[in-house]
């Protein structure tokens, strides 16, 4: 794995260490850095400025002053609209510049952030510029000699706390709708994975964006992302993470008023009818959980099999989950990368335990790490799992699966919800009404019918219960940056 350490390649691949505040790249003021790790080797790459309140302090300033004066609140939505679509084009042009940057930091695959990753973020940024010009109000039928209409504007300074499992295209999804609908943002990236974002910093800059509009601000989440949840000036916070973060964020937010929404993780049912196109469906069952390595908020981790086809389909799935090639994340076959960060490695395979000492679970393949450094851990199965197992009710993170047996449809309903989480689900069968009444009666805001993992810019993505609330995505993410003014004009 010698090539994604090469020291001149990765040194001159980072190129923005610094907090991006007002169109500059400036010291944390406390002088502090904080080092990034390569998990494909457990090295550190660089040391990157450490944002806390004070450096909040300051984004927020500068968010504040480009919300109220300068070209930002005059620019069209037309215009705002085309610097979308240019920042869109850059992320494009310096695709595979982010896709290394971003399999180094994060350590996904090459082949994933070159075809997912990147061109998905582009195609966020994409989706929302032609958003930009028809954020269009209505005019109301009201009583009397009166002219009632309405205006979509912006909510102001939105705080934007991201994670590291998408580290640019979880910040797509947050500052392109934020933008199209005229707020300014400064966002904190997950202190495991700032470098694409510094990297998209500059990209803004290059696309014209106005000083100040977009801060990012890489940090702890105790003191940054404390500091942006409290913040007196701050009008609303977006967050993506561990639903217990949510909590605290949500009571921070409490103090100042702040709208604030949230997507949290899940433990996701993919569930297999006997009668499924078996070949779709365990293709379906790998990329449900093994994508990623299993850091996907909306993995399908509880597999639900049905008795007539369950011991076939878990040795075929095992069969072929045993033949994913886990290793460097930059070489182009790989297929699994390594896992975000230490602590999440161990994590991971602190479960894997759990799952092991469970009497009735059996490992059905994997188990154990891959090699001696970085962190890579092999895709692992568990069978004969039951809902009220740890392994089947806490969410993981990782390319760990437990496979769970049912009897019918009405069982596995109540199984599948039989969950704090509702963020995503997976129905597998031939029989088209069997699939809408299943995925009917699933609490979860996303249901994929025989397919898994499908996602677009237009189409709303949230959760239900604790997943969070409010949706990323589509017409719906715009409702979370714009607000609605209505306008009485007397006409007598
Ligand atoms: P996390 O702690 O919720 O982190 C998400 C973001 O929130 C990070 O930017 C984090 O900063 C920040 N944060 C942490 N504490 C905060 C606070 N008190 N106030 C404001 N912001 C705060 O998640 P994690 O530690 O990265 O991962 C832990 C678990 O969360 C994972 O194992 C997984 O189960 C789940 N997770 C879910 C998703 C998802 O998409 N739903 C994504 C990632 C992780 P730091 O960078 O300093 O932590
Ligand atoms: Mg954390």
């Amino acid at each position: 794995m010698a090539t994604a350490t090469a020291p001149g390649a990765v040194g001159e691949l980072i190129r923005q260490r610094k907090l991006f505040i007002d169109g500059e790249f400036v010291d944390a003021q406390s002088g502090k850095t904080f080092g990034v790790i390569n998990p494909g080797t457990g090295a550190e790459m660089c040391r990157v400025a450490e944002a806390d309140k004070a450096d909040i302090d300051a984004a927020t300033k500068a968010a504040r002053r480009a919300f109220e004066s300068g070209p930002y609140p005059k620019m069209s939505n037309r215009d705002r609209g085309r610097m979308l679509s240019r920042i869109a084009a850059l992320i494009m042009e310096n695709r595979e510049e982010l896709a290394r940057l971003e399999s180094l930091d994060n350590g996904k695959p090459i082949g994933e952030t070159m075809n997912v990753d990147i061109p998905a973020s582009a195609a966020t940024f994409e989706y929302y510029a032609g958003w930009a010009d028809k954020l269009e109000g209505s005019v109301i039928p009201v009583d009397g000699n009166n002219l009632n209409y309405t205006r979509l504007e912006p909510v102001g300074v939105v705080g934007q706390i991201i994670p590291w499992n998408f580290p640019l295209l979880m910040l797509a999804w947050k500052i392109a709708p934020a933008i199209c609908g005229g707020n300014t943002i400064v966002m904190k990236p997950a202190e495991q994975t700032p470098l694409s974002a510094l990297r998209f910093a500059e990209l803004c800059a290059e696309a014209g964006v106005p000083p100040g509009v977009v801060n990012i601000v890489p940090g702890f989440g105790e003191t940054a992302g404390a500091a942006i949840s409290g913040h007196p000036d701050i009008d609303k916070v977006a967050f993506t993470g561990e639903w217990k973060t949510g909590q605290i964020i949500m009571r921070a937010a409490a103090g100042t008023l702040k709208r604030i929404s949230l997507e949290l993780g899940g433990k996701s049912p993919n569930i297999v009818f006997d009668d499924a196109d078996i070949p779709s469906a365990i293709a379906g069952a790998m990329g449900g959980i093994f994508f990623n390595a299993g850091e996907v908020c909306c993995a399908g981790s509880r597999l639900f099999v049905q008795s007539g086809i369950h011991k076939e389909f878990v040795q075929e799935f095992a069969h072929q989950a045993n033949s994913i090639k886990v290793g460097d994340p930059l070489d182009e076959t790989t297929q699994q990368g390594a896992q975000v960060s230490k602590e999440q490695f161990e994590k991971i395979l602190g479960y894997i335990d759990i799952g092991k000492n469970e009497d009735k679970a059996e490992l059905a393949c994997g188990g154990e790490r891959v090699g001696d450094t970085g962190y890579f851990i092999r895709p692992t199965i568990f069978d004969g799992v039951t809902n009220d197992m740890r392994i089947a009710r806490e969410e993981i993170f990782g390319p760990v699966v437990s496979a769970i047996d049912f009897a019918d449809e009405e069982a596995v309903i109540a199984e599948g919800n039989k969950t704090m989480y509702g963020l995503a689900a997976g129905v597998w069968t031939k029989d088209i009404k069997k699939a809408h009444r299943v995925a009917h009666g699933l609490r979860a805001g996303t249901v994929w019918i025989n397919t898994y993992n499908a996602f677009d810019a237009a189409s709303p993505f949230g959760g239900f219960k604790y997943s969070g609330f409010g949706r990323e995505n589509g017409k719906a993410a715009l409702e979370l940056y714009t607000q609605v003014k209505s306008i009485w004009v007397n006409m007598d």
